[in-house]
């Protein structure tokens, strides 16, 4: 049928159209811009009494043919719209985030790189008891062809009655066994204020499981020039886990590996439960290095070596796990902790598999 008003007028609905497609779009543009400044003044997205505003500018401006109630309810669809434009727009890809940075980040420490595609072993103590008993342990670490020794100095136990780590005197302690043996020292720090001093004497700073929602010890340590290692929480999701590398990079510290050690679920076999799939999730999500703990995850000496295998085989950029002089009696942990014999054999059996690559003479 061709009728040549109808076409007019179709022709000029088509105009109207793409008028209120620009107009809507600009409005978009309007409202994101808006959404950035408050987010910048932490300011909430959604204002009641800015909409309420806008409806009644639409209401005393509205001469027909529609009636108020059906452009109310259009124009709140408009508004959602925006909402979530501005949601989307701060929602935006994570700093973390694989889409945001497709490499993969490697952490430099003394050295050694962290996340670059050749995995490496952490180990020591659980906790630094002494002097002797850490300096031990380097030297079996650097003799095995490790290059970076891992000990607690603040200990989050359980039971306040439990050796809570020797805090300062035991990073010092840390910083000196660093520098003799020439190897790189992480240990975990609880308390924001202690950040600054323990960058002195540490190449690495842990964030442990208990902490990891810690939001204002995240923030500071987001603030540090220091490798920070954070560990998922005991029962956080992958999700929470993610939030919590986004609290440190946020704050401008890019230098995060990932370290899943378990998480809590009804099995009693284990300490923990490793979830595994958690690393090659974490490795597509994010551009962070994973580590894990096969010590924590497992709590069991003789599912370290099946655990570490499984995580380097699984794309892991790393193993982390306990090593004492003398684990019965060790102040902490003393069930799970490897001997130096067990660790030797646990690196040789690494290295002969081929997950790590051969063992570096001192
Ligand atoms: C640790 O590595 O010393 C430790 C306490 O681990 P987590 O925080 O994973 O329990
Ligand atoms: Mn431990």
């Amino acid at each position: 049928m061709n009728h040549p008003e109808l076409n007019a007028l179709r022709t000029e609905l088509d105009e109207v159209n793409k008028e209120l497609l620009s107009l809507i779009n600009k409005r978009g543009e309007l409202v994101q811009q808006i959404g950035k400044i408050k987010s910048a003044q932490g300011i909430k997205k959604y204002d009641p009494v800015r909409e309420r505003h806008m409806l009644d500018l639409i209401s005393t401006e509205n001469d027909g043919p529609f009636d108020t109630s059906t452009l109310h309810h259009l124009f709140k669809e408009i508004f959602k719209a925006g909402l979530e434009l501005q949601e989307d727009d701060h929602k935006k890809e994570l700093l973390v985030s694989r889409k945001q940075r497709p490499e993969n980040t490697v952490v430099s420490v003394k050295g050694t790189d962290i996340g670059g595609g050749n995995p490496i072993l952490i180990a020591g103590p659980c906790a630094v008891e002494s002097y002797e008993q850490t300096a031990e342990v380097a030297e079996a670490v650097k003799r095995n062809g490790l290059k970076i020794l891992r000990g607690g100095a603040f200990k989050p136990r359980t039971s306040p009655y439990d050796f809570q780590g020797l805090g300062i005197e035991g990073l010092q302690i840390l910083k000196k066994v660093a520098d003799q043996y020439n190897c790189a020292v992480i240990s975990e720090i609880v308390h924001p204020q202690d950040l600054e001093l323990a960058s002195e004497y540490l190449d690495i700073i842990q964030i442990g499981a208990r902490n990891m929602q810690n939001y204002e010890l995240l923030k500071a340590a987001g603030r540090i020039n220091k490798p920070i290692l954070l560990k998922r929480g005991l029962a956080a999701t992958i999700e929470e886990f993610i939030n919590s590398a986004e609290y440190i990079m946020s704050q401008g510290n890019g230098q995060i590996i990932l370290c899943e050690r378990g998480i809590r679920t009804y099995e009693r076999a284990t300490r923990n439960t490793l979830d595994i799939t958690a690393v090659p999730i974490l490795k597509q999500e994010t551009h962070l290095p994973v580590f894990v703990d096969v010590t924590h995850s497992t709590g069991r000496k003789d599912l370290l070596l099946p655990a570490a295998k499984a995580a380097l085989a699984i794309g892991a950029d790393g193993v982390m796990a306990e090593v004492h002089p003398d684990p019965a009696v060790a102040l902490s942990d003393a069930a799970q902790q490897m001997n130096i014999e067990e660790f030797e054999r646990f690196v040789e059996k690494l290295v002969q598999s081929g997950f790590i690559k051969t063992k570096q003479t001192v």
